[in-house]
């Protein structure tokens, strides 16, 4: 269990599947086409138990078939993917539940089930994939809930809350997965502007409580602030990749200083 583990602070939220200095993900050489169109074109990248790296980047580099690669959304055709120390193979139905039970991701768009209460929005997966039993279940989902500060909104309905609340039960439902790393994609993107800090603040918690988080953000104050390892895509690859202060600080190359001076 997470307690067992001293580098855990909070037993409920960081579930340590993977080695103390064990990457959580390893992508080595990874290619993917649609049709003609290659979009990634041989991604490395190893993401630490731990280690909140951002990804920023144009649109259209290929942020989001990145991530949707690693959860197993998008089949690619060359390189490996290896996720909590189990490759990623797509001819394998077991082997692809057993990937997406381990990887948590949360989209730009919440994607609640609007005919489900906020409550058993959180507690489907677990209770179908896990079989968790229900009691556990609930309790869980409770905590999950206040943890992100919406205790009170167990039995309300998505429609019913603001769009900073319903990404926080989304942050909730992939967390009751207990999963080895989250992939986060633009979360604050569909937000008004005064509902975005609500969101990264949870998000920011979940990074002091040592979860792992790969996330696609165009919050570059965020990401400075946040994340131990900022990767730049360009055009299909990591262009450039370093420390939030090699990055915004003191980028190498022409397309990440231009891709900065475009933000402003
Ligand atoms: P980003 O998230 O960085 O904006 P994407 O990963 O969404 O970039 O897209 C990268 C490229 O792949 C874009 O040129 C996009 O049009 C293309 N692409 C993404 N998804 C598909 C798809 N399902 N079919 C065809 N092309 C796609
Ligand atoms: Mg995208």
């Amino acid at each position: 269990s997470a307690s067992a583990d001293p580098s855990a602070t909070n037993a409920v939220l960081v579930a340590p599947h993977t080695e103390i200095g064990a990457p959580v993900v390893r992508i080595t050489a990874l290619r993917k086409s649609f049709g003609e169109l290659e979009v990634l074109k041989g991604i490395d990248l190893d993401v630490m138990r731990g280690e909140v790296v951002a990804v920023i980047g144009k649109s259209g580099s290929g942020k989001s078939t990145l991530l949707r690669c690693i959860n197993g959304l998008e089949v690619f055709q060359q390189g490996s993917l290896v996720v909590d120390g189990k490759p990623l193979l797509h001819e394998s139905a077991l082997a692809m539940r057993e990937l997406r039970q381990r990887v948590g991701m949360i989209f730009q768009s919440f994607n609640l089930f609007p005919h489900l209460s906020v409550g058993r929005n959180v507690m489907l997966a677990p209770r179908l994939v896990k079989k968790r039993k229900a009691e556990e279940n609930e309790a869980r989902a409770r905590q999950l809930l206040e943890r992100v500060g919406l205790a009170e909104k167990f039995d309300a309905m998505p429609d019913q809350l603001s769009g900073g609340q319903q990404q926080r039960v989304a942050i909730a439902r992939a967390l009751a997965m207990d999963p080895a790393v989250m992939l986060c994609d633009e979360i604050t993107s569909a937000l008004d502007p005064e509902l975005v800090g609500e969101v990264l603040r949870v998000v920011e918690s979940l990074a002091e409580e040592g979860m792992t988080l790969l996330m696609v953000t165009h919050e570059m104050g965020f990401a400075r602030k946040v994340a131990d390892r900022v990767i730049f895509m360009h055009q299909g690859r990591v262009h450039e990749s370093g420390t939030p202060e090699a990055i915004f600080g003191a980028p190498q190359t022409p397309e990440l200083k231009q891709f900065l001076s475009s933000l402003h």
